[in-house]
């Protein structure tokens, strides 16, 4: 490739189809692979309709492919929507739970619970004051509870 490049020494762009033809007039297996390709590329003139079974099926799938890509985008942001939404819910309940004095990982409902064995319901545990304070003000529904909490 250089050295037709270098053949042409005017500073011009080198025409591919003419470089080709210089390489393949040097080199015979050159002048049979040109051969081969321009087999190749005339052959789809000579029979229209599987070229265009093939054009319609390749836009087909590609259509498809689309669709498929916007439905697999639209459910991937649905998605994170979902987990961000269980995910600012699940730290709103457990600073509930911390103000109530409830188990924050199961609201006293499971026995088999490894934080407070089923005994978690609100006003079983201190309630934290100060999340009490943020989340009810004055105005606490569980002003007594820590009056009671033993
Ligand atoms: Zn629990």
């Amino acid at each position: 490739m250089f050295e037709a490049a270098a053949l042409n020494p005017g500073g011009m762009a080198p025409d591919p189809a003419q470089l080709m033809q210089e390489m393949a007039a040097g080199d015979p297996r050159m002048a049979m692979l040109m051969q081969l390709m321009q087999a190749q590329r005339g052959e789809p003139s000579n029979d229209d309709s599987i070229p265009d079974d093939r054009d319609n099926l390749i836009a087909e799938l590609s259509e498809r492919l689309d669709a498929s890509e916007a439905r697999l985008t639209k459910m991937t942001r649905i998605a994170r929507q979902l987990h961000e939404a269980g995910r600012v819910a699940s730290l709103r309940l457990s600073r509930l739970a911390a103000a109530l004095g409830a188990c924050g990982i199961c609201w006293g409902e499971d026995p088999t619970c490894l934080g407070c064995r089923g005994r978690g319901r609100p006003g079983m545990m201190r309630p934290d004051p100060e999340m009490r304070a943020e989340l009810f003000g004055t105005q606490s529904p569980v002003r007594d509870a820590s009056k009671h909490c033993h």
